[in-house]
């Protein structure tokens, strides 16, 4: 059929996966239609193999969307049709986006899945996903984790005082010293 599995995006890999995507081995499978309707005012009919190689991250939406592979069938394609994203198909609620809430995480297990917003990462101690925004903040499940730990201890010691210092040093971390303290965290920084 002419397709390049190697570069086929693991968003629809992960749809095929789970049968929310079906394939017959006909060639008419590339023509199926996966989502269709309104976006941004113009008008979308995608194929399957319209977001066959559509990247898994949409963080070039700032600059014209280009790793969006569906463009528009209200405008001539040779002059700038509106593009977009096509995420959640791994989920079977395929929607259009931007790119700026496309996020294919490709670390969960198998072909991986779809967790929104661009600035979430994968953690890799704790296998959950936490807003890392631009700079990189450290992962907040682990840092909560840590704090129930650290709690859990100051309880069985019977230490009062001491799970009153763990609240008085968080609210510190947030108000003042907090660009320092995410250089300082060893945990989830990936390397
Ligand atoms: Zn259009
Ligand atoms: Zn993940
Ligand atoms: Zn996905
Ligand atoms: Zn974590």
């Amino acid at each position: 059929m002419g397709v390049s599995a190697g570069r086929v995006g693991s968003c629809v890999k992960s749809a095929m996966g789970k049968g929310i995507i079906t394939l017959t081995g006909d060639k008419s499978d590339l023509e199926q239609v996966v989502i269709e309707g309104d976006y941004e005012g113009h008008d979308f009919k995608v194929l399957l193999k319209d977001v066959l190689y559509q990247a898994d991250y949409g963080d070039d939406y700032e600059d014209g969307s280009e790793g969006a592979t569906a463009i528009c069938t209200c405008c001539d394609p040779d002059d700038y049709p509106m593009r977009a994203y096509v995420t959640r198909l791994c989920q079977g609620n395929p929607q259009f986006d931007s790119g700026k809430f496309h996020n294919h995480c490709t670390e969960c297990k198998g072909f991986g899945k779809c967790i929104g917003d661009y600035r979430e990462s994968h953690c890799e101690v704790c296998n959950k996903h936490w807003f890392t925004g631009l700079t990189g903040f450290p992962c907040d499940n682990c840092q909560q984790k840590k704090q129930r730990e650290r709690m859990q201890k100051a309880l069985l010691a019977g230490d009062p005082r001491g799970m009153y210092r763990i609240f008085q040093d968080d609210s510190e971390e947030e108000e003042e010293e907090e660009e320092e303290d995410v250089r300082d965290e060893e945990n989830c920084v990936i390397m």
